[in-house]
């Protein structure tokens, strides 16, 4: 893998200001592919500066124009999306065909969605004798997790740059070469120097800095509930912007009269899918008493599919392993009955951070497997008795970011979705759509991201009036 001993920041490759480094280790071996700069307090500042000094020319930039620039950026992320597919297989562990079709695929969708969409924006609009300008809130901080490593990165930096934002990137520790990608790919598109800059470094250090800095307007940051808290409070100390992507527990509602076999494999795909580090898996699985058991065994017999390197992708540092292998001990400990995986060591894992794909079942609402993210391949199956009991139990959590609804007729599960405080509900297994509104009811974040929604979280509104 190739790695940048520097860091980008206004429209060049410099030497971070001290010598500390990350290793970047591939999970599924555990061996070091490269080491990147650790950058500190004063490269975040010299960054905010490079994006402070473009910020007046990008946003004076007509949105044609920037939208022009966007598109070139889809095509150097196009030009290097095997490059990029490989670089997420090595630095996340994810298996090649998810790497391609997921986390090379994705962001390039995205990033043409607003290439789009700033050619077509309304930046303008009448209301009654005003006319309300839509303007670019100025320079964005974006602090970015490992999960989905460049979708978390353009998803944030694409419509920030679109609304006519300049961006400082600090991306996650474990996945900072695929960042450097995605600068090569901003150097090779042309964007104008100090539009876009990156400083890969450790959260406490290069990410505190990011949040703190009193040149950044903005705030943007996915990750865990414990930091997403203190950015939101240094956030609201200093009156600043800021838009918090958080944990999931999302709920996956099979009503008596869906197709149960349909419903609870695509439901175990959903979970097993990146070895369950995705914010919005479907982690709990609602099934009614009288279906029960037919889904505990269809349930286990579908996860034993995952149990190969092919299928499944180990978690992605030794950290999350123990934390998840902790959280399948826990249900084990608090009655829940394992009915597929556990928390030993898989056979086929000599080396790398794997994770049996696990299904509990006889999970009870209270229990902490059915209440806290586990970031893991691990499914809690809990029955219902009827449909207001589903409904308490599906919004009974700290957190709102996603979830699905199974039903023979697709207006009884629309009926069901509205009753649910999520930020997206599938119906029917409906397709992830990369323009609809992504993010949180309650614990589960503050802000939208994708499509035009996404936009106008980078913008504020000016009312002239006549
Ligand atoms: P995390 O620490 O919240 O990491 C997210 C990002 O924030 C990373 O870039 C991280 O840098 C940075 N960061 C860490 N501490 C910071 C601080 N004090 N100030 C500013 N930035 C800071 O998450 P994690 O430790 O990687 O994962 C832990 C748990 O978070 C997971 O088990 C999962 O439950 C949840 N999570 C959720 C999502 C999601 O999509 N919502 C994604 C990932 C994780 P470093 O990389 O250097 O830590
Ligand atoms: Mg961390």
């Amino acid at each position: 893998m190739k790695a940048h001993d520097a860091l980008f920041i206004g429209g060049t490759w410099r030497a971070a200001a001290g010598s500390g480094s990350i290793e970047v280790v591939n999970p599924a071996d555990e061996q070091v592919i490269g080491t990147v700069p650790a950058g500190d307090a004063q490269d975040v500042d010299a960054a905010v500066r490079a994006a402070r000094d473009a910020f007046p020319g990008w946003a004076a930039t007509p949105p044609a124009e920037r939208a022009a620039h966007l598109a070139a950026l889809r095509d150097q992320l196009a030009a290097r999306a095997d490059e990029i597919a490989e670089t997420v297989t090595a630095e996340l562990g994810a298996p090649p065909v998810l790497a391609q079709k997921v986390h090379a695929g994705l962001p390039i969708a995205v990033t043409g969605s607003y290439a789009e969409l700033a050619a077509t924006y309304a930046f303008e609009e009448r209301i009654g004798n005003s006319t309300v300008l839509h303007e670019p809130v100025g320079v964005v901080g974006a602090i970015t997790p490992w999960n989905y490593p460049l979708h978390q990165i353009t998803a944030k930096v694409v419509p920030a740059l679109a609304a006519g934002c300049t961006v400082v990137l600090k991306p996650a520790e474990d996945t900072p070469l695929v960042a450097q990608l995605f600068a090569e790919a901003v150097e090779a598109a042309g964007l104008p120097a100090g539009v876009f800059n990156l400083v890969t470094g450790l959260g406490p250090v290069a990410g505190q800095a990011l949040a703190e800095h009193p040149g950044v307007d903005l705030v943007s940051f996915t990750g865990s509930t414990a930091v997403g808290r203190r950015i939101g409070a240094i956030a609201g100390g200093a009156v600043k912007r800021v838009a918090l992507e958080l944990g999931g527990k999302s709920a996956n509602v099979i009503l008596p009269s869906a197709d149960l076999a349909k419903a609870v494999n695509v439901g175990v795909a959903n979970v097993m899918t990146n070895s369950g580090q995705t914010c919005s898996a479907w982690t709990r699985m609602l099934v009614h008493t009288d279906q029960y058991d037919e889904a505990v065994a269809l349930a286990a017999e579908a996860a034993a599919k995952y149990a190969t390197p092919e299928r499944m992708g180990p978690l992605v540092n030794g950290g999350q392993r123990e934390r998840v292998r902790g959280y399948i001990a826990r249900g084990v400990e608090e009655g829940a009955r394992l009915v597929a995986g556990g928390a030993q060591t898989p056979e086929y894992a000599g080396t790398g951070y794997y994770v049996r794909p696990t299904v509990f079942a006889d999970v009870t609402p209270e229990m902490a497997i059915a209440q806290e993210e586990i970031f893991g391949p691990v499914l809690s199956l809990i029955r219902y008795r009827d449909v207001d009991d589903a409904v308490r139990i599906a919004n009974g959590t700290v957190y709102g970011l996603a979830g699905a609804v199974w039903a023979g007729d697709e207006a009884e599960a629309v009926a069901f979705a509205r009753r649910l405080e999520t930020g997206q509900v599938d119906i029917n297994g409906g397709r992830f759509n990369p323009l609809a509104p992504f993010g949180g009811y309650k614990q589960s974040g503050i802000g939208r991201e994708l499509g035009v929604h996404g936009l106008a979280e980078y913008l504020h509104t000016k009312s002239l009036q006549f």
